[in-house]
């Protein structure tokens, strides 16, 4: 009889969010670029490089750049979001 090991590991997606250019473009607190966009993300736990039980299922502000994220749960908060950005790239915009 031979010994098969059960292979646990975690897989997770990123889908894009929309595709408008409104969302596009966020500000991260992070690492200060406008590289921040929303998607929809889920997590697995896999057995076997299968997914069995979801970990995360919900959507998120991400920066490719430093990999900074922050939950949302709906379109109303993602546009607070947005609505707080305007000020900052209004801030950055003005001579000083
Ligand atoms: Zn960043």
């Amino acid at each position: 009889m031979s010994f098969v090991p059960i292979i646990c590991g975690k897989q997770d997606w990123d889908k894009d969010y929309a595709q408008t250019q409104q969302y596009s473009s966020l500000y991260c607190p992070n690492c200060h670029n406008f590289q921040v966009r929303p998607v929809k993300r889920r997590e697995f736990i896999t057995i076997w490089f299968i997914p069995v039980f979801p970990i995360f299922w919900g959507k998120q502000v991400v920066c490719p750049i430093c990999n900074w994220r922050q939950d949302f749960k709906n379109d109303e908060q993602l546009q607070k979001i947005v609505r707080e950005q305007e000020h900052i790239r209004a801030g950055k915009a003005g001579p000083g």
